[in-house]
């Protein structure tokens, strides 16, 4: 990235009305078919504008195209039972009812491609397209095949990989995992959740990114926030792994969280999409305090590898605080870059 601290947010943006109920997660499409088509492409185009305005330096979807950040691209896959659905614990956090793996896996067809072939068209700014890592897939599923998380997630990977080939060829700069899994389950990360990841990336020459964070704003995830103590130091479990893998950026919470900066030194070198912006409140930051929590990572991340971001996404707030937050962002980053060039 030429530009100095490089503005993006984690991934989702909010929704508008016409398209699926606001300030809700995963809620359904208000429209079907061809209506449903276009209106996604109508809210790309409104999330893109969005994002310009308020200054973002790497454009994503907002995941407009997605009404689940796992589902829609499990959908897409063979061997899933949607009808059959089983109840299952969440990151051991919270119960749903998720599809059932009932045959083999695999990816007949693109799933985002045409999407990002379309965001592509409409700018000439860096674009970044998240699509779930292999663990959090397993985590959000019923196995009735495989029956190992890990030979699935193995499946997953490949499907990921082929994926991933087709959005890079679709212009895609960057590609982002989502694996909020990473921080729960740590032995299998260490394991095997690296090795899988990185079968995911396999000849990928586009940047590769990992989110891991402690989730959206809701209320399961804020009350397992409030037994993680005054320190969070789950990023410390898998950090070292993660240094030595050939990922390039590592998307992490930081902003109102109680992760100690320090812990970036352990991946001191990769890229470190620093979250600014806490998607939990409804308050919208001030570009100073936006500054500050960067000027505290530029302590343990060198500029030329520091990318503001935000703590998650940002789907289930309203529009304006989204967007208030979205400028705060860029603002506090200008701060910074002002500070840098003295
Ligand atoms: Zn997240």
């Amino acid at each position: 990235m030429k530009k100095l601290l490089p503005t993006s947010t984690v991934g989702s943006l909010p929704k508008p009305a016409w398209l699926a109920t606001p300030e809700k997660l995963w809620s359904p499409w208000k429209l079907e078919d061809h209506k449903l088509l276009e209106g996604k492409q109508d809210a790309l185009r409104v999330s893109l504008q969005e994002q310009q305005l308020a200054g973002i330096d790497i454009i994503s979807d907002g995941e407009q195209t997605r009404q689940h950040f796992v589902t829609t691209f499990i959908e897409h896959l063979s061997g899933v039972d949607f009808k059959n659905r089983k109840t299952v614990k969440i990151r051991n956090r919270y119960n749903a009812s998720v599809p059932v793996i009932v045959d083999e896996v695999t990816r007949k067809k693109g799933v985002f491609v045409n999407d990002a072939k379309f965001l592509r068209k409409q700018t000439n700014k860096p674009i970044k397209w998240a699509l779930p890592g292999p663990m959090t897939m397993v985590d959000t599923l019923y196995d009735n095949h495989y029956k190992s998380r890990e030979k699935l997630a193995w499946e997953f990977a490949k499907a990921l990989n082929k994926e991933a080939r087709e959005l890079q060829d679709a212009g895609v700069d960057i590609i982002q995992f989502d694996e909020p899994a990473f921080n729960v389950f740590f032995e299998e990360v260490n394991d095997w959740g690296i090795s899988i990841l990185e079968r995911a990336i396999e000849g990928l020459n586009c940047e590769t990114a990992i989110h891991i964070c402690y989730g959206y704003g809701i209320k399961a995830n804020n009350d397992w926030k409030k037994t993680l103590g005054s320190e969070w130091r789950q990023y410390e479990e898998i950090f070292p792994k993660i240094q030595n893998s050939s990922i390039d950026i590592v998307s992490l919470e930081c902003h109102n969280s109680h992760v100690p900066f320090n812990l970036m030194e352990l991946i001191r070198g990769k890229k470190v999409m620093v979250g600014a912006i806490d998607v939990a409140t409804n308050k919208i930051e001030t570009p100073k305090e936006v500054a500050d929590t960067l000027r505290k990572a530029l302590e343990f991340v060198d500029p030329k590898n520091l990318y503001p971001s935000t703590n998650c996404g940002m789907a289930p707030l309203s529009r304006n605080i989204a967007t208030g937050k979205l400028s705060a962002l860029s603002k506090g980053a200008e701060i910074i870059r002002k500070e840098l060039a003295l």
